[in-house]
C-alpha cells in the first residue's frame, strides 16, 4: 500500500521538481525518469550510458568522493554540481543518491532558476540599474585589486572622476527621462573611450568615475580624459533635439596622489572641485607639492584652457633697434602667462603644450588681437607707428582659416596691415611648403610682412627660400651668442646676412646680450637689432615710456632716432 509519504515523493517527481535516476555501482545509468530527461533534454534513446558521461570533468572529483560516502555510509549528503545537458550546457544540481538492493538511487533537484536569480541580485548589488555600469562598490573593489596588484609590479594607475557640467538645468529643462537617456548616452560614450580592462562607473546622479589601470605614462591619463572630453562634446540627440553638454574631470594617479582607495578618491575629488571651479569644461590632474616635471606640464596643459578664459595670459613687447643709429623700429610681442598658483610662466613652457592641445588656436588669436590692439592705440595716442612682430606656430600658420582669421582681427582693431609683421619658423613653412607659398602670397597681397625667426636652425632650403615672398630673416641667438667666439658661427651670421641682402631682406639679429656680440653684428651689416643688451621684453607701460621718450628726443632733436635709455649703449661705443 502507498504510503503518505510515498505519494508525496511521487507528486514532487510528477512535477519535475525532483529527478530520478538509478545506476549500478559501476555507474552505469539503469533507468531514469521523465524529469530526469525532461530537465537535461534527453530522450531515453540518445540518454548517455553512465553517470560519468553526464558529470563535467572538473566535477568528476565531487562524484568520486559522494561514492566513497555512499559505499561507506550506504548513503551522501546532497551536493551542488554540474550535469551536462544534451545541447552541451551544464545545468547546476543539487544532487544526493542512495543504496538501494545493488543500486544507486540519485535524485536531482534543477537550482538554474534559483542560480540566475542569485546571480541577478548579485549583479543588482554591484551595478547601477540605469546604465548597467558597475556601482560604487564594485569600483572600489576594482581599483583595490588594481592597487595591490600594481604595488607588486610598480605600476600606474589613473583614477578619474567626472561630472557633466549643469546637469540638474537639463535634467529640469527636459524632463527626467531626457536627463536618463543623456547619463545612459554618457556611460557609453566614456565605456567606448576607454580600453576592455578598465572600469568606468556610476556613482549616482551625473557623477561618474573612471579607473585607468597600468599606464605607462601620466600623459595616458591626460589623452584619455581629452578623448572623454571630444567624446562628450559632440551633440546628444533626443527626439530630433541636439543637445550640447561639457563635462568636467578630475584625476589623481597612483601612486602619487594616494597609495589607498580613499586617498585616490579623495584626491581625485578635489582635482573635480578644482575643474568645476574653473568654470567647468576642463580636466584637471591633482597638484601637491613636490610634482615632478612631467606632472608640472600636464597640470600646465590641463590649465591652459582655463587660463585663456581667465585671461591669465599677457603680451610684452622687446625693442627693436637699428644697428646704424640705434632707432627703434620695432616691437617683438612675447606672451606671458600669470599662473595662478605657479607664478609668472614663459612661453618655453606651455607655447608646446598650448600647440599640441590646438588652444594655441585661440590663444594665439587673442595675442594677435591683444598686440594689434595696442599698437593701434600708440599709434591714436600720436606715438611714432612702428612694426609689430607677431609669432605664430606652425598649426596657427596650418589652420585653414588661418588668412581670413588676420584679416578679421586686422579689421577689428583697425591697424593698418603695412605694421604687422608675422614671424614664422622655417619648419612650419616647409611643412607643406608649396601650400606655404601660397598664403605667403596672400599675405603680401593683403600688405602684411612676414620673417622668418630663428633662421638657420631649420631646413634653410636656399631653393624654397627664394621663392618665399618673405621680408625680414632673424638670425637666432644661439648663432648670435658666440658671434664673436666661434669662428663658425661668425661665417654662418656672415653668410646669412650676405644672404638675406642678396634676396632684399631686413636682417635681424635676436639674442644680442654684449658690445662685442654688436660690434660684430655691426661689421658684418646687420640691419637690426633686439636683444637683452638694449632691452628685454617690456610690459605695455614700459614700452610706452620708450616711445614717449622717443618721441620727446625727436622733439628736442638731440639726436633724431635715440630714446634717453639707449644712448648709453650708443655713447660708449661711439
Ligand atoms: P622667439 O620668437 O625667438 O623670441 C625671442 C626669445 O628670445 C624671447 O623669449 C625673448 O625674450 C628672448 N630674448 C630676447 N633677447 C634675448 C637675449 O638677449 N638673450 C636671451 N638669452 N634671450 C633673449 P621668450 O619670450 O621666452 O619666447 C620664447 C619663444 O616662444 C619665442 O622665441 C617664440 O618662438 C615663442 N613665443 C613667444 N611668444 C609667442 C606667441 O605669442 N606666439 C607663439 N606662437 N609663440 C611665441
Ligand atoms: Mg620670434
Ligand atoms: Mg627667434
Amino acid at each position: 500500500m502507498e504510503t503518505k509519504v510515498d505519494a508525496a515523493l511521487r507528486r514532487l517527481v510528477a512535477t519535475n521538481l525532483i529527478a530520478v535516476l538509478f545506476t549500478d555501482l559501476a555507474g552505469n545509468i539503469l533507468s531514469a525518469d521523465e524529469s530526469f530527461l525532461n530537465i537535461l533534454g534527453y530522450t531515453r534513446d540518445n540518454l548517455p550510458p553512465t553517470i560519468h558521461d553526464l558529470t563535467p570533468p572538473e566535477h568528476q572529483r565531487l562524484d568520486e568522493e559522494a561514492f566513497e560516502k555512499l559505499m561507506a555510509f550506504g548513503a551522501c549528503a546532497p551536493f551542488e554540481k554540474d550535469l551536462i545537458k544534451h545541447d552541451g550546457s551544464q545545468l547546476p544540481v543539487l544532487f544526493g543518491a542512495a543504496l538501494h538492493d545493488e543500486e544507486i538511487a540519485c535524485f536531482v533537484v534543477d537550482l538554474s532558476q534559483n542560480k540566475q536569480t542569485q546571480e541577478k541580485l548579485n549583479h543588482l548589488a554591484y551595478h547601477d540599474a540605469l546604465t548597467d555600469l558597475p556601482n560604487q562598490v564594485l569600483f572600489k573593489d576594482r581599483l583595490k585589486q588594481a592597487i595591490a596588484l600594481s604595488h607588486r609590479n610598480n605600476q600606474m594607475q589613473a583614477v578619474m572622476l567626472l561630472n557633466v557640467d549643469r546637469f540638474k538645468t537639463i535634467n529640469d529643462s527636459l524632463g527626467y527621462t531626457a536627463g536618463d537617456r543623456l547619463l545612459q548616452s554618457v556611460a557609453q560614450r566614456l565605456t567606448s573611450c576607454v580600453r576592455e580592462s578598465d572600469t568606468v562607473a556610476r556613482f549616482g546622479g551625473d557623477e561618474f568615475a573612471i579607473l585607468l589601470t597600468q599606464i605607462p605614462r601620466a600623459q595616458d591619463a591626460a589623452n584619455v580624459a581629452r578623448a572623454i572630453k571630444n567624446s562628450l562634446d559632440q551633440a546628444f540627440l533626443f527626439d530630433d533635439q541636439e543637445i550640447f553638454v561639457s563635462s568636467s574631470i578630475g584625476i589623481s594617479l597612483y601612486p602619487n596622489d594616494g597609495r589607498d582607495t580613499a586617498g585616490l578618491l579623495k584626491t581625485a575629488g578635489v582635482a573635480l572641485d578644482r575643474a568645476k571651479s574653473q568654470g567647468g569644461n576642463s580636466y584637471q590632474f591633482y597638484t601637491a607639492g613636490g610634482t615632478t616635471r612631467a606632472l608640472r606640464q600636464l597640470v600646465l596643459e590641463s590649465n591652459l584652457r582655463s587660463g585663456v578664459e581667465r585671461s591669465e595670459f599677457f603680451v610684452q613687447y622687446q625693442p627693436q633697434v637699428t644697428i646704424k643709429d640705434f632707432h627703434l623700429v620695432g616691437m617683438e610681442a612675447l606672451v606671458r602667462w600669470q599662473h595662478p598658483s605657479l607664478g609668472l610662466l614663459y612661453p618655453g613652457e606651455f607655447i608646446m603644450l598650448a600647440e599640441e592641445s590646438g588652444i594655441i588656436i585661440s590663444l594665439g588669436d587673442w595675442i594677435l588681437r591683444t598686440a594689434c590692439a595696442q599698437n593701434k592705440a600708440w599709434q591714436d595716442a600720436g606715438l611714432t607707428p612702428m612694426r609689430l612682430s607677431v609669432n605664430f606656430s606652425a598649426r596657427q600658420f596650418q589652420q585653414p582659416t588661418f588668412i581670413a582669421d588676420i584679416n578679421q582681427i586686422l579689421k577689428d582693431t583697425n591697424l593698418d596691415p603695412r605694421w604687422l609683421e608675422l614671424e614664422l619658423t622655417e619648419s612650419s613653412i616647409m611643412k607643406d611648403p608649396e601650400e606655404a607659398i601660397e598664403k605667403l602670397h596672400e599675405l603680401k597681397l593683403m600688405g602684411i610682412k612676414v620673417a622668418i625667426d630663428d633662421f638657420g636652425t631649420g631646413y634653410s632650403s636656399l631653393n624654397y627660400l627664394k621663392r618665399f615672398p618673405i621680408d625680414t630673416l632673424k638670425i637666432d641667438k644661439s648663432f648670435v651668442s658666440d658671434v664673436c667666439k666661434d669662428p663658425h658661427d661668425t661665417s654662418i651670421v656672415r653668410a646669412i646676412i650676405n644672404l638675406g641682402h642678396a634676396l632684399d631682406l631686413t636682417v635681424i639679429a635676436e639674442g644680442v646680450e654684449t658690445k662685442e656680440q654688436l660690434q660684430y653684428l655691426s661689421a658684418l651689416e646687420c640691419d637690426v637689432v633686439q636683444g637683452f643688451l638694449f632691452s628685454k621684453a617690456l610690459s605695455t607701460r614700459a614700452f610706452e615710456e620708450l616711445l614717449i621718450e622717443q618721441a620727446q628726443v625727436s622733439s628736442k632733436d638731440v639726436s633724431p632716432t635715440i630714446p634717453l635709455s639707449l644712448v648709453s649703449v650708443t655713447a660708449e661705443l661711439n
